[in-house]
């Protein structure tokens, strides 16, 4: 194969004059682009411009150069192909049989630090395709898509006077080939970094004394409607609002309130205004200065009831107008509206001096996942119950029990150093506020060790319970609810939550 013609489209300009000077003296027509044309203009040398190949001019800010068919057309047909050629005749299409392409520098842009406008600028997209364009057809072409590669290509057009062989013209299809493939892998590498790259000094950490940052990007998550700055806990909380409210389809209103990242109240209804007040319920004292997260829009109704709370933030998918209006009365008050985007799905935490890195806790087991272990099988309303609390319990600190009746959290023991005293912790708190505990549900995190919470939470009044099962005295606990006509199921999965 004889080159007789090329198109020469280089970003860096140095290295390119003995490739043109040996070209033209083999005899090759030689095309450019814009600046690649001056620089060779510049050494006396001639060259057709690309643009009367195109007959457009470089336009949009050199976006587009030379994508067009008169160009790729002539890389790209196939010169043993008689309709290929006859095509190529019929709409004047010259060949190219060498392509050179120096990229824009896109890695050298991103480390010079420049802005986000210039980065994406120096996305190259027609030198791209000229490179693939260029190695599809090394039957019948050469393509250079470095200038890494001047020095070879030189001795090549020198050994083979301007005749390069198929072997050759693979070999540089190849490079060609991981060329290409590197610059993508460095503008995916690119995006897909960007949200980690961003970070924001915080006012302070968990305490004043303790300066923070964060290493993320929270306009991609929420508009932020109203109120202060998040602060580092307000942050941790939303987080954790975030992982409980996911696990609850938007079909069924529900609404959380969190504080210090367990859920002092959750609840789903026929209405959303139903599912706070249900939420509240469960302990309005600990809701004070809580984080509320819903799956549903905000309506006025709800918005009555949220506005008498003290609240740090608020979270929705959406909020109705009049809504908002409301909510926005209290100065501080953050509203957040969240964005249907998907979260990483790794957790990563720093310990001693390394990083745990770990899959979230993405399992959730729901009714057709229960063994019932016991002589009596749950009613509906209690595997409905079952399938509510262990929701809650994989988002609550370990040592956990949630207790639920339908919908509804009644109480929860939550980082309790024994699972007796989160059980007691537990039953405690739904008296205190009023609930009995006759026919509902418990749902614990991990295993009984022993047989005594069954023993405390029959004598509560409960009537069904869930947990993952496998301790060596599982059958004590069966026993003891066998015994006091108490429902088990087990689910073969534990939720610590550390
Ligand atoms: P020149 O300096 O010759 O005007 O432009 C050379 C640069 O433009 C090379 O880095 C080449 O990869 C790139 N290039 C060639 N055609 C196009 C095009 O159609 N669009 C874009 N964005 N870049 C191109």
């Amino acid at each position: 194969m004889k080159i007789t013609s090329a198109l020469l489209s280089v970003y860096y300009k140095d290295g390119l004059e003995p490739i043109v000077r040996l070209l033209h003296q083999q005899g090759v027509t030689l095309y450019s682009t814009g600046g690649t044309q001056t620089f060779i203009e510049q050494l006396g040398i001639p060259v057709i411009p690309v643009e009367s190949l195109t007959g457009y001019p470089s336009i949009f800010g050199g976006r587009v150069k030379t994508l067009h068919p008169a160009v790729f057309g002539g890389i790209l047909y196939r010169r043993d192909n008689e309709g290929d050629v006859a095509q190529a005749q019929e709409h004047n299409i010259p060949a190219i049989d060498l392509t050179v392409v120096d990229l824009y520098p896109f890695e050298e842009t991103v480390a010079s630090g420049a802005s986000a406008e210039d980065i994406i600028e120096k996305i190259d997209i027609g030198g791209i395709s000229l490179i693939r364009a260029g190695a599809k057809n090394f039957q019948d072409a050469l393509i250079v898509s470095s200038r890494n590669q001047y020095a070879d290509l030189l001795k090549v057009l020198t050994e083979t006077d301007g005749q390069p062989d198929l072997e050759t013209r693979r070999r540089y299809a190849m490079e060609a080939f991981a060329t290409t493939s590197h610059y993508d892998t460095a503008i995916h590498q690119y995006f897909a970094g960007e949200a980690a790259q961003k970070k924001s000094e915080l006012r302070y950490g968990e305490n004043p004394h303790q300066k923070a940052m964060f290493h993320g990007d929270l306009d991609a998550i929420f508009d932020k409607l109203h109120g202060k700055e998040l602060s580092f806990n307000n942050l941790v909380d939303v987080d954790a609002c975030v992982g409980l409210i996911d696990e609850f389809t938007s079909d069924v209103p529900t609404y959380a309130i969190i504080k210090h990242t367990n859920a002092c109240g959750i609840a789903s209804a026929a209405t959303p205004s139903e599912a706070y007040a249900k939420a509240l319920a469960c302990d309005p004292i600990s809701a004070f200065g809580g984080v509320v997260i819903t799956n549903v829009p905000v309506d006025l109704a709800t918005a009555e009831k949220l506005n008498k709370l003290f609240m740090e933030i608020l979270i929705a998918p959406d909020y109705a107008p009049e809504a908002l209006e409301l909510l926005k009365s209290k100065k501080n008050r953050i509203l957040l509206k969240r964005k249907p985007v998907a979260l990483p799905t790794t957790l990563v935490k720093t310990i001693l001096n390394g990083v745990l890195e770990q899959d979230k806790d993405n399992v959730t087991e729901t009714a057709d996942q229960f063994t019932t272990v016991t002589d009596k099988a749950p009613t509906d309303s209690e595997v409905r119950a079952l399938e509510f609390a262990l929701k809650v319990c994989k988002h609550t600190k370990s040592n956990t029990i949630i207790l639920a009746k339908e919908d509804v959290l009644l109480a929860s023991g939550v980082g309790q150093t024994s699972r007796v005293d989160a059980l007691k912790q537990a039953i405690e708190k739904a008296h205190a506020f009023g609930f009995s505990l006759d026919g509902a549900v418990m749902a614990s995190d991990a295993f009984f060790p022993f047989p005594d919470c069954v023993e405390i939470a029959g004598q509560a009044g409960i009537t069904a319970v869930v947990q993952p099962g496998g301790s060596i005295r599982d059958k004590d606990s069966i026993e003891y609810c066998n015994q006091h006509g108490i429902a088990m199921v087990t689910t073969g999965v534990r939720h610590f939550k550390h």
